[in-house]
């Protein structure tokens, strides 16, 4: 359990004064000035004594992140900070965004000293426009006060930091597409190598991090790597933002230690599943590209790296979507499969066919008209996304159909052989045309 002194988001909810002066009263901007001048090195180190990993979904070690940008390059480098948040059930970016922007600000730029980084441009999901104008407001007093710009926080270093709004389509939160779409144009990913730190924004060394990761930086280096690496568990460090929706009592967005049982979660945060806990159908736990879980899985889930991958999912963004047992959850993955579908950008040929093969061929199950045999199939399509394409949608995509016929292929067999007692003439398809 988290313990009130070790919140980092004290005004997530937006209760307080939003205001910089609000912001420095709740401590932000204190001493930044002194931590700058520690210098490069040391606040790399500190971050990876911190054991943070991003929150944007992959959890890679931010300070390691931070290590791979050059030193030496006559190149400007470049801080992007991806706010492009718009995967079905995350929603806790936004809340940085609208009441705690001084802490991504001031971030911006304690990252941005520990890459060497003069620049910073935020890229904000085009949909969040009041949370735009209010990050705005905050860059503009942060200017007013000499905390960004020319001589920031009087500390010698210079650093500018930009809003800019994306335009709507989901694969702009990828990195390389985010990139793309900041140099104006098409948001489509690029091929790896090269890897932005070596060749990102404008062909220079670049990192992209996501909000959550950066908003946590100031508190890390004021208080030390050590403090935050002492919540939560080895591998698993700190406190993380947890946005949990569906079939809950008070769906929220809450912090909490990483680590925490699901079960403590919801009952503690959100006022539990509806109906009570017995009622649980499923969870899935990390935003909608990641297998769905089982309530027996959920009855012992810790909330972490780890602890979710010993149930075969995955943490993700932390969004927890929660399903009862009113829940048509064949219905429910179709319904991300068809997003999918609709977000792949078309460049490699296994997203953009597979993924139509898969939203098609689940339709088909959820109303009965297949051959039980299909479901094999369709798991044969997902395996041959999976990893075969430029960017990770094709895996987002393929992940949750995966975890949907592990855990409730009976419900999907069950569709198929209430159809088939109506006359054989109207089942459609069959395993050789079913991807068509
Ligand atoms: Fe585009 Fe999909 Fe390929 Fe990603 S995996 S680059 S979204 S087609």
């Amino acid at each position: 359990m988290l313990h009130d002194r070790d919140r980092i988001f004290t005004n997530i909810y937006g209760i307080h004064d939003l205001s910089l002066k609000g912001a420095q009263s709740r401590g932000d901007w204190d001493k930044t000035a002194s931590i700058i001048k520690k210098g490069r090195d040391w606040i790399v180190d500190e971050m990876k004594t911190s054991g943070l990993r991003g929150r944007g979904g992959a959890g890679f070690g931010t300070g390691m992140k931070w290590s791979f940008m050059p030193k030496e390059d006559k190149r400007p480098s470049y801080l992007v900070i991806n706010a492009d948040e718009g995967e079905p059930g995350t929603c806790k970016d936004r809340e940085i965004l609208r009441s705690e922007p001084h802490k991504l600000i001031e971030g911006a730029l304690l990252a941005s000293v520990g890459m060497g980084a003069h620049v910073c441009y935020i890229y904000v999901r085009g949909e969040f426009y009041r949370e735009a104008e209010a990050l705005q407001r905050a860059i503009d007093e942060a200017y007013g006060a000499g905390l960004v710009g020319k001589n920031a926080c009087k500390s010698g270093y210079d650093f500018d930091i930009y809003v800019h709004l994306g335009s709507g389509a989901y694969i702009c939160g990828e990195e390389s597409a985010l990139i793309e779409s900041l140099e104006g144009k098409k948001g489509q990913p690029r091929l790896k190598p090269p890897f932005p730190a070596n060749c990102g924004l404008y062909g220079c060394p670049t990192t992209v991090n996501n909000v959550e990761s950066i908003a946590v930086v100031p508190e890390i280096l004021r208080r030390g790597g050590s403090w935050f690496a002492g919540i939560g568990r080895p591998n698993n460090t700190g406190t993380k933002l947890f946005c949990i929706s569906g079939h809950v009592e008070n769906p929220c967005t809450v912090e909490e230690e990483m680590g925490i049982p699901m079960k403590e979660l919801l009952e503690k945060h959100c006022g539990g599943v509806t109906g009570g806990w017995n009622n649980l159908k499923g969870v899935i736990p990390g935003g909608c590209s990641v297998p769905v879980m089982t309530k027996a899985q959920c009855d012992s889930a810790l909330m972490d790296y780890d602890g979710l991958k010993e149930h075969g999912s995955s943490l993700g963004t932390a969004a927890v979507i929660v399903m009862d047992q009113s829940t048509d959850i064949v219905r429910a993955i179709t319904r991300l499969s068809r997003f999918y579908m609709h977000e792949s950008c078309g460049q490699c040929t296994p997203c953009r066919e597979g993924t139509g093969w898969m939203w098609r061929m689940l339709e088909r199950i959820g109303q009965g008209n297949a051959h039980i045999d299909e479901i094999d199939l369709l798991e044969d399509v997902t395996r041959r996304i999976e990893g075969h394409t430029i960017c990770a949608l094709g895996d987002a995509a393929a992940w949750p159909i995966q975890g949907l016929i592990r855990h409730f292929r009976d419900e999907m067999e069950a569709r198929i052989l209430e159809k088939a007692g109506t006359p054989a003439g109207n089942q459609v398809g069959a395993p050789a045309n079913a991807a068509e």
